[in-house]
């Protein structure tokens, strides 16, 4: 006895730039308890100078969970700042605020350029009360 299959898969047709974000990688979804989460960036060009440019980048439950930061630095092609573990630990652990240095993905390039140093702060707000 053969199981007749019919179903057929129809491609959703979607315009560029008009894709809907999977419900799955909201904030909201992975990380239901966090209200917001705020990352500020300092960047320095050593440790002891002035600080180059300052940086505060809001998340919020609508927001997508991608916590992959575009780096800034001039001519740095495709960098990215990863602060998936970081978040993740720290929601984890329930902690508030957290600080520390991030390096670019693209500083281990020899060909990407001097990146000086980039400090972050992170502070998460949790909504909901946990169990
Ligand atoms: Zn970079």
């Amino acid at each position: 006895m053969t199981k007749k299959v019919s179903r057929k898969y129809q491609a959703t047709r979607v315009e560029p730039g008009k894709e809907k974000i999977p419900v799955s990688s909201l904030v909201s979804e992975r990380y239901p308890k966090v209200a917001s989460i705020v990352i500020h960036l300092t960047y320095h060009q050593k440790a002891s100078d002035p600080v180059l440019m300052i940086r505060t980048v809001n998340f919020f439950p609508s927001s997508p969970a991608i916590f992959n930061l575009v780096c800034m630095i001039k001519d740095c092609v495709d960098g990215g700042l990863n602060f998936k573990s970081i978040i993740a630990k720290m929601i984890k652990k329930h902690k508030k605020s957290g600080s520390g240095k991030i390096v670019c993905s693209r500083e281990k390039d020899s060909h990407a350029p001097d990146h000086g140093t980039i400090f972050y702060e992170i502070n998460i707000a949790y909504g909901r009360k946990s169990n």
